[in-house]
């Protein structure tokens, strides 16, 4: 299949891309790594009429510690995450989440900024940054704003993200060194998406009481899904066996998945309980 014919634009700055963005207004949509956009283009479900390309602006990658965040540039692509050292020591589930995702061309292309933008409900980054209470900082022709990850995400495919804005950083405060990250996925056999995942940041105090639990659930609905009753049946317990399987056995609980193709969503919801007690068991591995 083959999209329908646009123009193209390579932005050389942010403020280009916005100007573009300003003059274009929903005619145009922005270009990462196109590895949602392009196959959404050539199925026709979207057509627009200019892609105005991130990939040439410089200084969008990188990852870098800044004050108490780790900060990642919207152009990362999910092989950075993966290969780099400051992520897998501080935070090693980020890195495990981007090293599950799809195959090696897809993580070679694909854009952390690109898929939390597309907010696909099967996409993993969004669980994971969920769990790890991240923020994103978006530029508009106005200024630049943060927007944190529990108003982020909207809806299927809908976001915070206003039409005229560049995502260009994703921020994930650096957990302390009592805390531990983990996630797990159920993944669909041949394209890696989630058919159900979890992730998990726990923190627990010196006697090993649990002081800090965030965590997420994907794949039981139109996005990712705080699993409250967990956090809070964590909240103040020392993690044993037992403590963390009656905490994760509520970890779909207000959740309506729908059955499809992959799982019924009795299945899913088992699911979600198995993934989340292995992602709490993981963060509290040390
Ligand atoms: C075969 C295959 C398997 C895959 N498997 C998985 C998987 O297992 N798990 C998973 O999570 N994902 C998976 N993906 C999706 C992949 O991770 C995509 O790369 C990602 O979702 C989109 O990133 P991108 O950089 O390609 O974005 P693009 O496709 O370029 O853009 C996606 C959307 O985001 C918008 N956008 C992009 N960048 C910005 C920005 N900086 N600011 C504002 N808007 C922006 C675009 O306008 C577009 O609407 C798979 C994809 C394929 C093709």
């Amino acid at each position: 299949m083959f999209p329908a014919s646009f123009g193209y634009h390579a932005a050389r700055s942010v403020e280009e891309a916005l100007d573009l963005l300003t003059k274009y207004g929903e005619d145009a949509k922005l270009l990462a790594g196109g590895h949602s956009l392009i196959p959404a283009m050539k199925l026709r479900l979207s057509s627009p009429s200019y892609l105005i390309d991130l990939g040439t602006v410089p200084g969008l990658g990188g990852i870098r510690i800044d004050g108490d965040a780790l900060a990642i540039g919207a152009l990362a692509v999910h092989a950075d995450i993966v290969s780099s050292d400051i992520v897998r020591r501080r935070v090693p589930a980020l890195s495990d989440a981007a090293g599950v995702i799809g195959d090696v061309q897809v993580r070679n292309r694909g854009t952390i900024g690109g898929s939390v933008a597309h907010a696909d409900p099967a996409a993993d980054f969004p669980v994971i940054l969920t769990a790890l209470n991240a923020s994103f900082v978006a530029v508009s022709p106005s200024g630049s704003r943060t927007i944190s990850v529990d108003d982020f995400f909207v809806d299927f495919y809908t976001t915070a993200l206003a039409p005229n804005e560049v995502l260009t950083e994703i921020r994930v405060p650096l957990p302390p060194s009592s805390a531990g990250t983990a996630y797990h996925k159920m993944a669909h056999p041949a394209s890696g998406y989630v058919v159900v995942s979890a992730g998990a940041l726990v923190n627990r105090d010196a006697s090993g009481r649990c002081t800090t639990a965030r965590i997420a659930i994907g794949g039981l609905g139109s996005g990712p899904l705080r699993a409250k009753a967990t956090e809070a049946a964590l909240q103040g317990q020392r993690l044993t066996v037992d403590v963390t399987a009656a905490a994760a056995s509520k970890a779909a609980e207000g959740s309506d998945p729908v059955d499809d193709i992959y799982a019924s969503a009795e299945y899913k919801q088992h699911m979600a309980t198995v993934l989340a007690r292995r992602a709490i068991a993981g963060a509290t591995k040390k």
